[in-house]
């Protein structure tokens, strides 16, 4: 499992294989590991945010989601949900 480091100017969603500028941050804790106050952040584009909020929500990790400080407007993700194929690797 890759762990790519995080720069503030090209965060990319977390899904495997998902190279889209990531616009929401998924906050999670997993209690048999982590104290309480513990978070951890997952990425997520407009596509891969209800995929990969519904994996952490069925756990019971997810504690909240939160836009990306500096992202598109809504109308704006909305119109560019699309990803591009042709462009991903395994
Ligand atoms: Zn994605």
């Amino acid at each position: 499992m890759t762990h790519p480091d995080i720069a503030a100017d090209a965060l990319v969603c977390s899904a495997r294989g998902c190279r889209a500028p990531a616009r929401w941050a998924l906050r999670w804790n997993n209690p048999r590991l982590h104290t309480p106050e513990r978070r951890k952040t997952w990425l997520a584009c407009a596509t891969h945010r209800s995929s990969l909020g519904e994996f952490l929500d069925a756990r019971g990790f997810l504690r909240e989601v939160a836009p990306l400080a500096g992202s598109p407007t809504l109308e704006e993700w909305t119109r560019t949900t699309e990803s591009q194929p042709g462009e991903r690797e395994e």
